[in-house]
């Protein structure tokens, strides 16, 4: 399959990039690792007039720690960010590591995935589970806008046509919060997922009981879907097996899977009880720094 003919741009800057695209409106589009944008280009679903290559742009680079934020470049690649820092999440390089093959993995980054908005996409799972905020440039300015409420469907979010989504903002890693990412696939690898669990615990002082948590669940709704009765079932709790199957259930009642040729609703539906728990269960080791407990 050949690519169709298209101008290419390569601007220097963020300003240079917002205001060709400006200019161009939707006769062009923003091109990262191109594992979503080439594919669709070959296979004649998209035909933009302009390809602006955001390779050169040093604003989207980097990783970066500030007053306990983190901000993780669009440019990311999921291989860089499944080899792991001090600054990543392990839930997000559990993700990332996920994705694809290893081939695929140089090229694809964490804009692109967050840009293409799947229902099932392993670097957007983690970072809605962190409570990651995208921060999106345009004409009008720059704006930050929490992972809860950016995507509205499959490959349909907030950002507008002339925005370019620049980096995520996190919470830093810290001691007593704790990730644990699980993917289920028909195959091992090179697959995107039938049902995949983020978790992100957070424990108070005392190391047992559960501040805070946020399960989010893939492959079961038209985006990426936090459970809301998983959150409730684990605050205030203590860190046990309890807690963690209550989670499990009430996770399984918010997600909204569909039949397909790959699996039943009601088999997805289970599964996501089964991922919840191990995910949850690699969370609260990590937190407890009992890595070694994993299920
Ligand atoms: C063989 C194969 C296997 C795959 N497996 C998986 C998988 O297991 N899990 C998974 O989640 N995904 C998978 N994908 C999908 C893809 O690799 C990811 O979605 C990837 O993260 C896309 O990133 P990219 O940099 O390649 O995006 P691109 O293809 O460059 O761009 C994708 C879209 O986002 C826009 N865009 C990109 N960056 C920005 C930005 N910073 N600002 C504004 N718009 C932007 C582009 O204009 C385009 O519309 C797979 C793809 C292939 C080809």
């Amino acid at each position: 399959m050949l690519l169709p003919a298209f101008e290419y741009y390569r601007p220097q800057s963020l300003a240079e990039a917002i205001t060709l695209l400006g200019e161009m409106g939707e006769a062009a589009r923003p091109l990262a690792g191109g594992t979503d944008l080439l594919v669709n280009l070959k296979l004649k679903k998209l035909a933009p007039k302009a390809l602006l290559d955001l390779s050169g742009l040093a604003e989207l680079q980097g990783l970066a720690q500030e007053n306990g934020k983190v901000s993780l470049g669009a440019l990311n690649t999921a291989s860089r960010l499944a080899v792991g820092s001090p600054q990543v999440p392990r839930v997000l390089s559990m993700g990332a590591g996920a994705l694809g093959s290893p081939q695929v993995r140089n090229r694809a980054t964490l804009g692109g995935n967050l840009v293409t908005a799947r229902p099932a996409a392993d670097i957007c799972l983690p970072l809605l589970a962190l409570g990651a905020q995208a921060v999106l440039a345009g004409p009008g300015g720059t704006r930050e806008v929490p992972l809860d409420g950016y995507f509205k469907g499959p490959g349909y979010t907030v950002k507008e046509p002339g925005e370019i989504l620049t980096k995520v903002l996190l919470e830093a890693p810290r001691p007593g919060v704790g990730g644990g990412y699980q993917k289920l696939g028909l195959r091992q690898a090179m697959e995107i997922a039938l049902v995949n669990v983020a978790a992100v615990v957070m424990l108070e002082d005392d190391g047992s009981t559960i501040k805070e948590a946020r399960v989010a669940l893939g492959a079961v709704a038209p985006t990426p879907l936090l459970s809301p009765g998983a959150a409730q079932a684990l605050a205030g709790q203590s860190a046990d097996e309890a807690a963690i199957e209550a989670a499990a259930e009430a996770a399984a009642a918010d997600a909204k899977p569909i039949d397909d040729h790959r699996g039943s609703a009601a088999y997805r539906r289970d599964m996501v009880r089964t991922l919840t728990k191990r995910a949850l269960k690699q969370a609260l080791a990590q937190a407890q720094g009992n890595e070694e407990a994993q299920a």
